[in-house]
C-alpha cells in the first residue's frame, strides 16, 4: 500500500473505526458485476463520517469516488486506487411533508416509489423499476417513461469534500439535462427533496405496473448489465442505431450485445471490464460507420482503463 494509502488509511480509522476497510471487491457492489477491489472504502453513516473523509482526502493526494447501486458503472479490472464511499443505512430514510417527500440519497428509488404511493403522491411512478439510489438518480438526472428525476427534484442536500460544506441547494443550481447533473466534482449528494401531487393510489399502482411489465417485456433483467449502455444521441434512439449495424448478440470476451435490447450489454460469468470496455468501443467505431453517429456512453468509468483514469 502506498505512503498515501497509508496515512489516508490512518485518518479513517481514528474518525470511523474498523467499519473502513481495504481491498473491498467492487463487482458485486454493482449491477454489471465485473471489476477490482477499492483499495479503502468505507460507509459513511452521518456528517461526522464525511468530515473524517474529508480530512482524509484533503491531507493525501488519494482519489476518492462514490457508488450508489452500481447500476451505471463500469469498475476497471484493476479496481480503484483509492478510496470508494457509498452511503450506509444512516442516509436510507424517507420524510413526508405536504406534497414533498425529502429522503436520504441511499434510499433506493423503487422503495421511494414505494413511500410516493403509500401517501397517495403522484410524480414518481416513472422510478418505480429504476435500480438507482436517490443520490444516483439525482447525480445521472435518471428517467423513463417521459420523466425524469430533475423535474420533480426541489432541493438536493450536499456534501462537498473540497472544503467540508454541507448545503442545500435549489433544484437549478444542478442545470440538469438529459441523464446530466452539473453537480460540483466533489459534491457527495445526501439528500434530497421530490416535489409530487396527490393522486388516486390505484392510478399510481397501474402506473408503477405498466412500468415494471414494459421493463421485463423490453430489457435483459435476468443478466448482469447496467441498463442503457449509450445516451439516445439528438433526434435518435442509440438500440434502433446498434440494431441496424446488425450488432445483437455480438461478443467480446464474455460481454455481449443483448439480444433483448440493442442498447444493454450483458455481462456473463467469465465477463471482464476489459471485455466491456472493448465491446462499448466497437460498437462506437460500427455506429460512427454505418450511421455517421458518435454514441456518447452513458456508463461511468471508475479506475484506470488503458492506462488513462476516468
Ligand atoms: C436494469 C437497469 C435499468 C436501468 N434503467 C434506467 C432508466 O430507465 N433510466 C435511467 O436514467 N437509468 C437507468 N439505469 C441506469 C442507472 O440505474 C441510473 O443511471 C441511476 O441513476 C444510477 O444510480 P446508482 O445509485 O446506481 O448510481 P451509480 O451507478 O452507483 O453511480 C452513478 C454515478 O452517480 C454518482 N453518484 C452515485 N451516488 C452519488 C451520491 N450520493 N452523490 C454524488 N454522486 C453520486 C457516481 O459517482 C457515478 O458517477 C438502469 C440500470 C439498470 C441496471
Amino acid at each position: 500500500m502506498s505512503t498515501d494509502l497509508e496515512a489516508a488509511l490512518r485518518i479513517l480509522r481514528e474518525g470511523c473505526g474498523d467499519r473502513v476497510r481495504t481491498r473491498v471487491p467492487l463487482a458485486p457492489l454493482t449491477t454489471f458485476r465485473v471489476g477490482g477491489a477499492a483499495a479503502l472504502y468505507l460507509e459513511p453513516e452521518r456528517e461526522e463520517d464525511l468530515a473524517t473523509v474529508r480530512r482524509a482526502v484533503g491531507e493525501t493526494a488519494i482519489p476518492f469516488t462514490i457508488i450508489g447501486k452500481g447500476s451505471n458503472v463500469l469498475v476497471s479490472d484493476e479496481g480503484f486506487p483509492g478510496l470508494v464511499l457509498r452511503l450506509g443505512k444512516g442516509y436510507r430514510w424517507a420524510a413526508r411533508d405536504q406534497d414533498e417527500v425529502r429522503a436520504g440519497a441511499a434510499m433506493p428509488l423503487p422503495a421511494l416509489a414505494g413511500v410516493a404511493l403509500r401517501h397517495g403522491l403522484s410524480g414518481l411512478e416513472f422510478g418505480v423499476a429504476i435500480p438507482a439510489t436517490l443520490g444516483g438518480a439525482v447525480t445521472m438526472n435518471a428517467g423513463a417513461h417521459d420523466g425524469q428525476i430533475g423535474d420533480i427534484v426541489r432541493r438536493i442536500e450536499i456534501y462537498r469534500v473540497g472544503d467540508g460544506q454541507a448545503v442545500s441547494l435549489p433544484a437549478e443550481a444542478a442545470a440538469f439535462s438529459y441523464r446530466r447533473s452539473a453537480l460540483p466534482e466533489d459534491a457527495i449528494v445526501t439528500a434530497a427533496t421530490l416535489a409530487l401531487r396527490p393522486g388516486p393510489p390505484d392510478a399510481i399502482r397501474a402506473s408503477m405496473e405498466r412500468a415494471r411489465a414494459w421493463r421485463r417485456r423490453t430489457q435483459p433483467l435476468a443478466e448482469p448489465n447496467c441498463g442503457s449502455v449509450f445516451k439516445n444521441p439528438p433526434g435518435g434512439h442509440a438500440a434502433a442505431m446498434i440494431e441496424t449495424a446488425e450488432l445483437k448478440g455480438t461478443l467480446v470476451g464474455g460481454a455481449a450485445v443483448s439480444t433483448k435490447h440493442a442498447n444493454f450489454i450483458v455481462a456473463g460469468p467469465e465477463a471482464t471490464a476489459t471485455d466491456v470496455l472493448a465491446l462499448i468501443r466497437l460498437i462506437q467505431e460500427r455506429v460512427r460507420r454505418s450511421a455517421g453517429v458518435e454514441l456518447e456512453p452513458e456508463v461511468r468509468l471508475v479506475g484506470r482503463f488503458d492506462g488513462d483514469a476516468a
